[in-house]
């Protein structure tokens, strides 16, 4: 089994999932987006009409569909998914690997899933961010555990710049 390539978060990107997911109750979510090709997150979409229980994060699937017609159109990856967890659980859970195998399942050329676990301080313990890398595997999905690489991007890499509707706030 080939090793993921390590993802590199934008600045802009980390702090908006710190200001968002890293401040409000467990499960809270967003999409990342940025280059497949060179592994590089320069988009953060915070979701904020997921489905958010104990059990799991789910997404909004109506708005981030359409949210991925527009970032294919811009030249960009949909890359993965970040959500914050319970104090205590620090991985993806069974809900997140049967999410990432759908995901697989509708998108055979889809080489990877980025899926950081964020510890919220709304929990009592500080903002932590995990990054996993979830891959197919025959059927099956991998979890990868990579460490965070977060730089500032050069000029020439957009790092925000899609609006998506009136009722969603994009965070940069
Ligand atoms: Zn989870």
């Amino acid at each position: 089994m080939k090793a993921p390539k390590i993802p590199i978060f934008s600045i802009a990107v980390f702090n908006a999932i710190r200001k968002t997911i890293g401040t409000l109750p467990p499960e809270s979510g967003g999409l990342l987006a940025g280059s497949r090709k060179t592994g590089v997150i320069t988009f953060f979409h915070f979701d904020t009409r997921a489905k958010c229980s104990s059990v799991g994060y789910s997404p909004d699937t109506v708005t981030l569909n359409r949210l991925l017609v527009k970032l294919n159109a811009e030249g960009m990856d949909m890359m993965g998914f970040v959500h914050s967890h319970p104090a205590g659980l620090h991985y993806p859970s069974g809900g997140d690997k049967y999410y990432c195998r759908k995901i697989f399942a509708a998108n055979p050329e889809l080489p990877f899933l980025i899926i950081p676990i964020v510890n919220s301080s709304a929990t009592g313990s500080p903002f932590r961010i995990r990054v996993f890398v979830a891959t197919p595997t025959g059927g099956e999905v991998a979890i990868w555990r990579v460490p965070l690489n977060a730089g500032k991007m050069k000029k020439i890499i957009p790092e925000i710049n899609i609006t998506v509707t009136a009722t969603r706030q994009l965070i940069s």
